[in-house]
């Protein structure tokens, strides 16, 4: 990267971490309550290199190779590795272990399947479940009412820890991920009331470059952001897309 490249990039941290602390400001929030992750798709390894030095929390991937690729570079350092993208259960062997946390576990099947491997591995693997809040048939995820089951399925598993929920609501015009956003909040109230053994409420991963602040004034305390860090992305890649 030039050394304009990384000036570009270190005021674009600035402005997505000011635009984060005014959306705590308003909701009467402290400004570290909401984490920021970078998400890094499509980005080469220097770029999150000199990403990894500047104002973000964590990382997060979609793609299960370049995730490896990164991760053997050493490029995020000391950052937290999330993983963020849809997994294929054939790829889980790869993430368990290289990612602190894996934020989209959208069916019961890939939930087993991680905890088996992370029992292989004689690990235990936090995850997220993915909730699919918009019920599109494009995306991955679990629909709202199938939570408690699922959660009930994760006790099984003293392999996992669950700790939150993450979502990616429809693609619409600005603002109108808000009830999306409120929708997922009481879900999440829900879950944490009835919270036991291995699963803790603790992350609510929503918004993204588009709407971050309306995200985090509903209640997020992860949000992931790509576009607004990076720039826009040269290859195009959907949210979410393997
Ligand atoms: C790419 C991606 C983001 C960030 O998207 P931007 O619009 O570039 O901020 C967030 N979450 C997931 C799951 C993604 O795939």
């Amino acid at each position: 990267m030039t050394a304009d490249q990384i000036k570009r990039m270190t005021e674009r941290v600035a402005r997505v971490r000011m635009e984060m602390e005014r959306a705590c400001r308003t909701a009467g929030r402290a400004r570290g309550d909401v984490l920021l992750c970078a998400a890094s798709k499509t980005q080469d390894t220097e770029t999150v290199r000199v990403a990894a030095a500047l104002d973000i929390d964590l990382f997060g991937e979609n793609r299960v190779q370049e995730l490896c690729e990164k991760y053997a570079s050493g490029a995020y350092g000391a950052k937290p590795l999330h993983f963020i993208g849809h997994l294929q259960t054939n790829k889980v062997r790869q993430v368990v272990g290289c990612a602190d946390m894996i934020e989209s576990i959208g069916s019961r099947r890939l939930l087993e399947c991680v905890a088996a491997e992370a029992q292989k591995q004689g690990l235990r693997q936090d995850v997220l479940i993915e909730i699919n809040i918009g019920a599109e048939a494009s995306k991955s995820g679990i629909a709202p009412e199938e939570l408690p089951a699922l959660l009930e399925c994760a006790h099984a598993f003293p392999s996992l820890q669950v700790r939150g929920l993450m979502a990616i609501p429809p693609a619409a015009a600005p603002g109108a991920s808000r009830p999306f956003f409120a929708q997922l909040r009481t879900l999440f109230e829900q879950a944490r009331a009835a919270q036991d053994g291995n699963v803790c409420m603790e992350y609510l991963s929503m918004g993204m470059s588009a709407d971050f602040a309306d995200a985090i004034l509903e209640g997020a305390n992860l949000v992931r952001v790509g576009t607004a860090l990076f720039g826009a992305r040269n290859s195009p890649a959907q949210p979410s897309g393997q």
